[in-house]
């Protein structure tokens, strides 16, 4: 039996540096992962739109997961036969676990008389709402807008009435998720249930291989994913504390981001890889 690694990982302040959305400090790591056909999955509270355009800066040719766990995209040519449970999007299989979008715009509409003062939304911001939010250029922030299965806002009230509007959306059959910066309003999803389902595919399709699955992440909404693998990472954040994690084996990175990635990789991807690699040249004597 063959033992395969499969890397799930987090973006936006794990994969991506929180301030500036570079992957620079995990390139070298990224390539040696590529080299040893170990897959790197992003699972995101991105849109579909801005994952085509990462994968082609990431160079990356694996299934992703999009909103938060709410839809699963897979590449047509990726696993010997369909998914079960897809429908075709283009070049892809996609499977969805949350409603629409539209869904969950009407539910925050019924509770804006209470909250309304106390949240802006991604659709309420437009795009240059979200520029000025993220710091993301223009074209990044409009396709951060194209969301199909959620939406995002940014809370502005307490903590307290948060947690009373947490309730009241959850008590309305939501799901409630807390991003490094945001509140994502979704529904019957989180990253771990999608994680799952698609570890699922990878052992059925390749009933030859025995995977071993990691998971690394940064925010609230990383937790049900870290808590779904064999080796869970959390890494480090340079603007909030980490979240709690139940696991038996979890790596805590000392680097903030893609610095943090990269550390975490090249400790626990070590049994799975085959290419020699080194960080800096070797001086003598070591
Ligand atoms: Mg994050």
């Amino acid at each position: 039996m063959h033992q395969k690694l499969l890397v799930y990982t987090d973006l936006d302040g794990t994969l991506l540096d929180h301030f500036s959305y570079s992957f620079a400090a995990a390139q070298p790591m990224l390539e040696l992962l590529d080299e040893n056909d170990i897959p790197v999955i992003p699972v995101t509270s991105k849109t579909r739109a801005e994952l085509f355009n990462l994968r082609n800066d990431l160079n990356n040719h694996h299934p992703f997961i999009v909103e938060n766990g709410a839809a699963v995209f897979i590449p047509k040519d990726y696993f010997p036969e369909i998914p079960s449970g897809c429908y075709s999007f283009n070049d892809f299989y996609c499977y969805q676990f949350s409603n629409p979008r539209s869904v969950y715009q009407e539910l925050l509409n019924q509770v804006s008389a209470e909250f309304g003062d106390e949240f802006i939304t991604f659709e309420q911001a437009g795009t240059q709402g979200i520029v000025d939010m993220t710091g993301l250029d223009q074209a990044s922030a409009a396709l951060a807008n194209e969301r199909d299965f959620s939406e995002p806002l940014s809370w502005t009230g307490s903590e307290t009435r948060k947690q009373q509007f947490i309730r009241l959306l959850e008590d309305q059959g939501a799901t409630i998720l807390q991003g490094g910066r945001f509140l994502h309003v979704t529904g019957g999803c989180d990253k771990g249930k999608a994680l799952k389902w698609l570890t699922d595919q990878f052992q059925q399709q390749n009933p030859d291989y025995r995977y071993t699955t990691l998971a690394a992440g940064d925010s609230h909404n990383d937790v049900a994913m870290l808590e779904a693998v064999d080796h869970a990472v959390l890494i480090r954040s340079p603007v909030h504390s980490a979240p709690d994690v139940t696991h038996p084996n979890i790596y805590k990175t000392e680097a903030f981001g893609p610095e943090g990635w990269a550390e975490s990789l090249e400790r626990l991807s070590k049994p799975f890889i085959q290419s020699t690699y080194s960080t800096k040249p070797l001086k003598a004597g070591e």
